[in-house]
């Protein structure tokens, strides 16, 4: 196996796997290990479990859990859970944060680098990570500079993005990329349930989309 490392970074717990759980298990089989910064524990998440399990007060904690156990069935060898406050991302400082990514590129050489694409994910948290990956990766030489993956789910991204760049076919991954969402429960409680009604989360089980954002 070639020894490469691929990088996740992400502001929420379940964002690395409706995104991307097929991508990561996919590396890991094939390419080397993989490293998820999740940088935090979604603690403001609106969801409580559908049945409802759990409360405000005992949410980061549960949350926590499910992160650990999903990167267990995703194969994440290294998961770093940053501690930064859910729903504050953006009024993080944007150099330090990416300064923070970018001394650990430099310290993990990853080949890829998998984030959201900025402008087009949705969720402030989102947009704030997204700006600050390409903000490291921008201070990186060129030669230097992993690749980078990046994920746009805005209604427009086809209108403006055109089709995605890298098409990954995952579907030999779909019952796991089930079993990954399932282990973030509080949040994907009714999962099966919604993937019959939803045609764009049935299509994300067998296919995951990526963009080349320039740097
Ligand atoms: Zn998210």
């Amino acid at each position: 196996m070639e020894n490469e490392r691929l990088l996740v970074i992400f502001p929420h717990p379940d964002d690395e796997a409706f995104s991307s759980a097929g991508t990561i298990m996919q590396h890991a089989e094939t390419k080397g290990p993989v490293t998820y910064v999740c940088l935090t524990l979604g603690e403001m998440g609106r969801n409580m479990g559908r049945p409802i399990f759990t409360n405000r007060e005992e949410l980061p904690h549960i949350r926590k859990q499910e992160m650990i156990e999903a990167a267990k069935r995703m194969m994440i060898e290294d998961l770093q859970l940053w501690g930064l406050r859910d729903k504050t991302v953006e009024f993080e400082d944007e150099a330090l944060l990416a300064g923070r990514f970018r001394d650990l590129i430099r310290e993990l050489r990853p080949s890829r680098v998998i984030s959201f694409y900025p402008g087009y994910a949705v969720h402030p948290d989102h947009e704030a990570t997204a700006r600050a990956v390409v903000r490291s990766l921008r201070s990186i030489d060129a030669e230097e500079r992993p690749e980078f993956l990046a994920v746009a789910f805005a209604n427009n991204t086809r209108d403006d993005l055109g089709p995605a760049h890298v098409v990954n076919d995952v579907s030999a991954y779909t019952d796991r990329k089930i079993a990954a969402l399932e282990a973030h429960a509080s949040q994907t409680g009714g999962l099966l349930k919604a993937i019959e009604e939803d045609p764009h989360l049935r299509d994300l089980l067998v296919n995951e989309r990526y963009y080349h954002y320039p740097l």
